[in-house]
């Protein structure tokens, strides 16, 4: 559909990962004609491998003063659940300097504003999603039991549940190891303590969700084409991607959605976003041997355990180490040892494993919004671990602004020049 054809669609949307494919299918429900490019197809990249979790309890940033003091622990052990790769730190610094001046308690404070707003948003965005793309059969309403190994950790955790108590988010403490286990049978007796989220959902398979809503948005006339975006242009009037092919592609909008790699894209118009990845693991189990009753979450350790379709996909952990480096999957096994070591009854043999590049910003909270170069270009990326569950709301809240109507929330935490 380039535009010299004389098919000129309305919106381009760059990336079909679920922020792009959400958005391009809501866009095209607002009636504009919508073109989705990527380089290598629909849910290539993070959206693909997923824990599947609509975390809508998790409004607290990752940049904390606790997770500041915890972080040099972390680091110590190479495969922890923490880990910078020694050549690619030098590159990390101002990013991770960001991220230090982030967890001041000011900054955490509004961080946990602006999150709970997109969460807010993204929660009753979300059903009215499922319900226009006929994927309600796909939501599972498990909640998620986050585990803790000792009193101590439990109390490390207890400031961040009140704040979650005082915006309203339901959860329930649960001690001794009787109780967790009418909760969750098979756990290791040394965990100690949990709480249950009972309003986190997940979707049956991550990969298979965003598949079907790429068919949704073809079958209703949309196009998703395979091009490398290269770099971007703009006029008063339109924007144009540029591809590595030397072809171009040009709308009266561009949203960018292109996960991971969206800051190299906006640097092409002068916008200097300051985006890294923390790749995470996994290993997906087809014969787990093991029936989950809820989500588990290992925070001590930066795991968790989900249901994916018929099997257990176990992952986490963060690794800066840039998109270029070859995956170390001794990650993923240890997050697998870590948790048969909780779960003794899990069988983890015959897995497939797995590393996708989450898209991060130091304060965890999206871009969503126009460039400050230009209102042709939109940018809604950098969603970090929190991409499928804010996917519905950002799709909703990038077709108000292309349809120019008012938001739903104040779109200013989310600026993409905060920084
Ligand atoms: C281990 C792990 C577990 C996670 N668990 C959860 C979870 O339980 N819940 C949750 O909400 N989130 C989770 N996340 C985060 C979530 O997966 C991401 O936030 C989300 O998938 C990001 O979606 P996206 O569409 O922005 O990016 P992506 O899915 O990465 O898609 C970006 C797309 O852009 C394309 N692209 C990039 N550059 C270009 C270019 N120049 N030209 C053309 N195409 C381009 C890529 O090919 C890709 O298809 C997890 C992430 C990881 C790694």
């Amino acid at each position: 559909m380039a535009n010299q054809q004389g098919n000129r669609p309305d919106v381009i949307v760059v990336g079909a990962g679920i922020i792009g494919l959400s958005t391009a299918f809501l866009l095209q429900r607002s009636g504009f004609q919508v073109l989705v490019l990527d380089r290598k197809g629909p849910a290539a990249e993070a959206s693909q491998g997923n824990a599947g979790a609509f975390a809508f309890s998790e409004v607290i940033p990752l940049a904390t003063p606790a997770t500041v003091s915890k972080a040099p622990k972390w680091l110590l052990d190479p495969l922890g659940p923490l880990s910078i790769r020694p050549q690619y730190a030098i590159r990390l610094a101002p990013w991770m300097y960001r991220f230090w001046r982030a967890s001041r308690p000011a900054k955490v404070d509004q961080g946990i504003r602006a999150q709970s707003a997109l969460m807010t948003h993204s929660k009753q965005a979300l059903l009215p999603f499922l319900k226009l793309t006929a994927t309600g059969n796909m939501l599972r309403r498990d909640g998620n039991l986050q585990l803790y190994e000792s009193a101590a950790e439990f109390e490390a955790s207890r400031a961040y549940w009140d704040a979650r108590k005082q915006l309203g988010i339901p959860f329930e403490h649960i001690h001794g190891s009787y109780a967790l286990s009418e909760i969750q049978p098979g756990l290791n007796k040394r965990l100690k303590s949990g709480t249950l989220t009972p309003e986190w959902y997940s979707i049956s398979d991550p990969h298979e969700y965003t598949l079907t809503i790429a068919d949704i948005f073809r079958n209703r006339g949309g196009e998703i084409e395979i091009v490398d975006a290269q770099s971007l242009s703009t006029t008063a009037k339109n924007a144009t991607v540029h591809g590595t092919g030397g072809q171009t592609f040009t709308a009266d909008r561009v949203v960018i959605c292109s996960g991971a790699w969206s800051h190299i894209l906006a640097r092409t118009i002068g916008d200097r976003i300051p985006l890294e990845t923390e790749r995470g693991y996994n290993t997906t189990l087809p014969s787990p041997g093991f029936e989950l009753k809820a989500q588990l979450t290992f925070g001590g350790h930066g795991f968790v355990v989900s249901t994916i379709g018929t099997g257990i996909r176990v992952g986490g952990a963060v690794e800066f180490g840039g998109l270029e480096a070859p995956p170390n999957f001794a990650r993923a096994d240890t997050l697998l040892a870590k948790a048969k070591q909780f779960l003794p009854e899990l069988q983890i043999e015959d897995g497939t494993r797995w590393m996708g590049f989450r898209p991060s910003l130091p304060d965890t909270l999206p871009v969503i919004g126009p460039s400050p170069r230009s209102d042709r270009v939109i940018y809604a990326f950098g969603h970090g671990h929190l991409g499928l569950t804010q996917s519905a709301g950002t799709a909703e809240l990038v077709t108000e602004l292309v349809n120019g109507s008012p938001s739903s929330i104040d779109l200013e935490p989310y600026r993409a020049d905060r920084f």
